[in-house]
């Protein structure tokens, strides 16, 4: 993963206040590349439509098209499969955006989960809720990793605590943490007020590096599906923190694009 991250001191820091990765190496002022940086790459499997050549009866497979406004031009329209790490890093970017609009106050790792998303899933929804015994309301998304080396995986994630209960989530979470794994290490931390929208593709990182996207793919898929996040059963995707709630994730990212003029400069 290092090809991802610069070292520099001159680097802008409003990542860094809350990056969990920097936690670990204490000292040493790191900012990343985020998906908003990196230009995205073209689909190689554009969709196609099919027609007929009225001359020879052949069936003709051509690349479909559509405007683009912010390029002010004809795109080819893209295949949109997690599977396909370019059209992932565009799917990440609205994820993202899905994320910002929803306005989570806390962030947390996990260290030392499962090695696939089933039972990684258990065993974090098993943390929240026993964590919920003492914060009913937590709502919360998370991707893992693999750590770097093959020594296992970790979790990135965030989640919605109420004003009410900010001071107490990083304790709560972290002995439900231990409780229900024995004693893993973890982390909670809130979200800086001023967080924007490239903050919150941490989790989703793995997709600008090919070296690594395949395992990360892996490790948060199901036989029958890629998936590059998971979300709670209790809604975590809202409109705004008070604002109204959504099952699915991509109503919300049609709102938040909408209303908040999210622009992803698709491609
Ligand atoms: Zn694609």
């Amino acid at each position: 993963m290092s090809n991802l991250f610069i070292s520099t001191s001159s680097a802008p820091n409003f990542i860094l206040k809350n990056n969990s990765a920097s936690s670990f190496q204490k000292g040493i002022v790191k900012t990343r590349i985020t998906t908003f940086d990196s230009p995205l790459e073209e689909c190689p499997n554009p969709k196609t439509q099919s027609s007929v050549n009225p001359l020879t009866g052949e069936i003709i497979y051509q690349i479909r098209y559509r405007w683009e406004e912010s390029l002010n031009d004809f795109v080819p329209v893209r295949c949109g499969n997690n599977s396909c790490r370019p059209c992932a890093h565009l799917n990440a970017k609205r994820i993202a955006g899905a994320i910002y609009v929803s306005q989570p106050s806390h962030t947390f790792t996990l260290t030392l989960v499962p090695d696939n998303s089933k039972a990684i899933g258990k065993q974090v929804q098993k943390i929240f809720e026993h964590a919920r015994k003492e914060i009913p309301t937590l709502a919360y998304v998370w991707s893992a990793e693999s750590n770097p080396g093959n020594t296992g995986a970790h979790v990135h994630g965030y989640v919605h605590a109420e004003k009410n209960y900010f001071s107490s989530i990083g304790t709560t979470l972290t002995n439900s943490i231990s409780k229900v794994t024995l004693g893993n290490r973890s982390e909670v931390k809130p979200i800086p007020q001023d967080a924007g929208i490239s903050y919150f593709d941490y989790p989703m990182k793995s997709v600008l590096d090919p070296d690594v996207f395949e395992a990360y793919l892996d490790l948060n898929s199901s036989q029958n599906r890629k998936m590059l996040i998971h979300s709670s059963q209790k809604p975590f995707w809202r409109d705004g923190v008070d604002g109204p709630t959504y099952k699915k994730r991509k109503k919300l990212e049609v709102i938040a694009k909408r209303k908040r003029q999210l622009n992803y400069r698709t491609r």
